[in-house]
């Protein structure tokens, strides 16, 4: 299980989350098949939406849109308050490395486009919010995002480390954040430990990653931990759904389906689970349209 860490500076004037995503970006590489750059920027894009999310109060949901103009495609994310998160990237098999670091190359293959947040209360008229992509880094885009549509100034960091067989080693980050009133002299202070400090990736790999991010962010500075919070990748599809999904097709369609294919198979977009539905279900189907 993931962890999201919330914390505050004691003088009430900065505030961080720190998270390890691990297990969520593992399962999403997993059940996407995705290859080396691809299983970054989908990672990222996770972890951002559940700094997003984190962010939120009470029962709602909230989607992000990496919505680019290269290689990768777009990326959709949707995680809810209550710790669940899915997601795919319409191209798994991005796979480029500069040849003498062996670093994964992300921000090229996203392109030029928009980082869109769509934020559910639940309350059947969602929300929408974008920015313009800066880097395609993920991180940037966020950090844009919180400070331009939500005017906080924000620091964020994240990444995913792959091990020598581009598995998913260690993935997480953090989001800092000023809040109003902050004297100046304390700016300064952070805004010299965030310039100053080490590299995610080097963070990332520490033994507790969570303690070496807060330690990066607060540095002498008191802070206390106001909560955690438990994360894992899951998916909310069921054959139900599909079939309600297929329920909406015209009588004809579902008579070309049963004759020509004899059956129908629904592929969630999301976790890669498949759904079959044989001649039987359709002729069933096609019954009660008639009724
Ligand atoms: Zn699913």
């Amino acid at each position: 299980m993931d962890k999201l860490i919330k914390s505050i500076a004691t003088s009430g004037f900065f505030r961080a989350y720190v998270l390890d995503s691990t297990e969520t970006v593992k399962e999403a590489q997993e059940k996407h098949q995705t290859l080396s750059s691809s299983t970054v920027a989908l990672g990222r894009t996770l972890i951002a939406n559940q700094i997003l999310a984190a962010n939120q109060k009470g029962d709602s949901k909230v989607t992000v849109k990496v919505i680019g103009d290269s290689s990768f495609g777009h990326i959709i994310s949707v995680a809810d308050t209550k710790g669940n998160i899915k997601g795919y990237i319409q191209n798994p098999g991005v796979d480029v490395k500069k040849t003498a670091t062996n670093e994964i190359i992300v921000g090229p293959f996203m392109g030029k486009g928009q980082f869109v947040v769509i934020t559910d209360y639940g309350t059947g008229s969602p929300y929408t919010s974008s920015t313009p992509l800066i880097s395609g880094e993920i991180g940037e885009d966020l950090a844009y995002y919180l400070t331009e549509s939500e005017q906080t100034p924000s620091a964020v960091g994240l990444n995913v480390l792959l091990d020598d067989k581009d598995k998913v080693q260690v993935a997480g980050g953090f989001m800092l954040q000023v809040l109003p009133g902050a004297p100046d002299e304390e700016i300064a202070r952070y805004e010299n430990r965030i310039q100053k400090m080490p590299a995610i990736s080097a963070l990332l790999e520490a033994d507790q990653p969570i303690d070496a991010l807060l330690k990066a962010i607060y540095g002498e500075e008191s802070y206390k931990i106001l909560s955690q919070e438990n994360w894992h990748f899951a998916c909310d599809c069921s054959r139900e759904r599909f079939e309600a999904a297929l329920k909406t097709l015209g009588q004809v369609e579902l008579q070309q389906m049963k004759e020509e294919d004899h059956g129908a198979e629904i592929t969630c977009q999301f976790c890669g689970q498949k759904y079959q539905f044989n001649e039987k279900d359709l002729e069933e189907m096609i019954h009660d349209k008639a009724q």
